[in-house]
Parts: C-alpha cells; structure tokens; sequence
C-alpha cells in the first residue's frame, strides 16, 4: 500500500523520473493450481496462459528497460486480489494477464481482449481511497509522505484523473493487440470488450485481459497447444507492449521482427476470386491461381466479405481473397519476390501496417 501511494506521488510530482526509470510489467497467467480454468479438447488454461506468459517476458527481458514481473511461474494458485496486489506493490506500468476463452458451442472462435469495464469505472479510485485511508493510522504518516493527506480532495481528484487515462490506455494496449491478432496472426477478431473483471479493476495501472482464443473450438485449441500457436502469441504480445511502451514514452526501442509461421489450421479447399473478373456486377469467377506463381502480398484477413473493389482496400486494386474457414484473407498483387516487395511497401504505405509476403500456392 505504501508503495502505491509512493508510485502514485511520483508519477504526479516527479514526472522526469518516470521517464528514466526501468519499464515496469507485471505478466499475469491466468489461473493456475488447483483452478485449471477452461478445459477442453485435451487443452488446460493454466497450462497454456503459463507458457505463453513466460514466453512474453523472455522476450522482453532480452531489453534492458524493461523490468518484467510475473504473478506466477509455476503452476500455483493464486487468488485474484493477490495478483493485484502484486501489480500495485510492484508499480508496473502495464498489467497484462492472459487467458484463454470457453463457449459450450464448439463453434465459437477469435481472439479478443478485455480492459476494464466503464460501468465501474470509479472502482479503482474507491479501492486506491480505501487503501490510503488505513495510512492515516501509520505513524509518522504525514513525514513519510510528504504531505500526502487521503482526505484532501486535491488528492482524490489526482487519482480520479489517472483512473481515465489508464483506461484510455489500456484500451489504446488493447486496440494494439487486436489489430496485430488479426493482421499477423490471421486470428478471428472478437474485438476489444469493456468488463467488470476484478483483477482488473483492482489494479491502479492501465491492463488488459487478453483471451488469445476459445479452446472449446477444436481447431484453435490445436493452435494454442501448438508450438507455432505459442510463439505466435508471445511474439505478438511482447512486440505490442514494446510499442506501447515506445508510444507513451516517447523512446524508440526496435522489436525484434516477427518470426510468425502461418497458423496451423486444417484449411478446407481454398477459393481464390480475382479482382479482374469482377466486371460482372455480383458474379464472381473462381480460379485456381496458377501454381509455382510466385508470392502475393497478404494484406488482411477478416471474417467480412467484402466486394472486391478499391473503396474498400484502401484505394489498392488487384485484390484477390482466398476463402479459409469461415474467414477471408486479402491479398495484394502477385508476382516474383521482386515485385512483391515493392506492392508491399505500396500496401504498406496504404495503411495495411502489418501486410506481409506469402508463397502463393
Ligand atoms: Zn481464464
């Protein structure tokens, strides 16, 4: 408690400071022990969320301003106010904890991400009271905080004033993951959710709640288990804290580039529709792209149909989609290595951030 209120002081009155000082995470994998979490499909939550968390932070750890902390590293249980109160004692600047979603339909899949829900959005700053309210009972309180009075409004209205900018950047971390889940990882986009979530409202810090996919869904829960599936996620989380951290700080610290394999889906027959052949108003011809072509540029992946025309790929032409459970991916041009470069700066430019090459089969 001590330590947030002293967190709380120098973010307000030393602000310098906090731009010098190590870049606090605290990664929080979701359940653990005797709480297993979802369990389908052979696949354990804790199990999961554990090794994606640690894979997280030996990433990040390989950056000397990063200071990474885990609410757990083994399989233990530890219970929800703990995990806050690890965050908050440990003053980290980001709080990401990961889960993995359940639905009793098989059907269900995507990756979505949770920050604090509006409807309580006054609940840290009633817990941050609370809490400093006990300090009042310390002796030597007011020596030992310089002043700081919990009963001055002054005082509250600091700690109102952080509460919403930690949630605008939270949901500016969650905004980060989503898109980065949909464009790299080609994963279905559930979106960006408010919720009232415990641990995530008892921390005094931006966070988010990250749930990387349904493990009811027999075919994600193969991704996440896989070794591919959880390089993928890690690697997409770390290199968004990376820029998240870059964003509020004004520095520059490179991530590493992406190693993102394509995602191990059971990919049913793959329809390609060219752009071309679209003259025909609402008939679309379906061709095999001749084989040994060479690489396209994939530009996004989204579970939208969309009309293959340049309103609605940013300006670019020459758009083909191919079909690929339920979902579609967009691809920009085809052509020699060569060629595919220089569309993917096009596309790049364009707005497609995370455009990328692909053999094209
Ligand atoms: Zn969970």
């Amino acid at each position: 408690m001590k330590k947030i209120l002293l967190y709380i002081l120098l973010s307000l009155s030393v602000f310098s400071y906090a731009q010098e000082k190590k870049f606090k995470v605290i990664l929080d994998a979701g359940h653990g022990g005797k709480d297993p979490g979802a369990q389908k499909n052979g696949c354990i939550e804790k199990l999961i969320a554990l090794d994606v968390v640690l894979r997280i932070g030996k990433i990040l750890e390989a950056y000397p301003e990063f200071d990474i902390k885990y609410t757990r590293t083994t399989d233990v249980f530890i219970p929800l106010k703990d995990r806050a109160k690890m965050a908050n004692d440990f003053e980290a600047d980001l709080f990401v904890s990961v889960h993995c979603n359940s639905s009793v339909s098989p059907k269900p899949y995507g990756a979505m991400t949770l920050v604090m829900g509006l409807s309580r959005a006054g609940m840290n700053f009633e817990i941050a009271k609370a809490e400093n309210a006990v300090i009042s009972l310390e002796e030597n309180y007011k020596e030992k905080y310089e002043g700081f009075d919990p009963n001055n409004p002054n005082t509250q209205i600091g700690l109102r004033i952080m509460q919403e900018e930690t949630l605008m950047q939270s949901i500016d971390f969650a905004s980060s993951v989503q898109s980065y889940f949909k464009n790299s990882l080609q994963r279905k986009d559930l979106g960006m959710h408010q919720q009232p979530l415990w641990v995530l409202d008892a921390t005094v810090m931006p966070g988010v709640l990250i749930e990387l996919g349904f493990l009811s869904n027999l075919e994600e829960s193969r991704y996440m288990k896989s070794e591919e599936g959880k390089s993928n996620y890690s690697q997409i989380i770390a290199r968004s804290i990376i820029e998240y951290k870059n964003n509020l700080k004004g520095t520059n610290t490179i991530p590493n580039t992406l190693d993102i394999k394509e995602p191990i889906i059971i990919e049913p027959e793959v329809v390609v529709v060219t752009s071309d052949s679209s003259t025909v108003a609402n008939s679309t011809t379906i061709e095999a792209v001749p084989a040994g072509s060479g690489y396209k540029v994939q530009i996004s992946f989204s579970a939208k149909k969309l009309e293959l025309i340049p309103e609605n790929f940013n300006g670019l032409n020459n758009i083909t989609v191919a079909e690929i459970n339920g979902g579609y991916k967009y691809y920009y041009g085809e052509g020699s290595m060569e060629i595919c470069k220089k569309l993917l700066a096009e596309a790049k430019l364009k707005g497609y951030k995370s455009a990328f090459i692909v053999e094209s089969k």
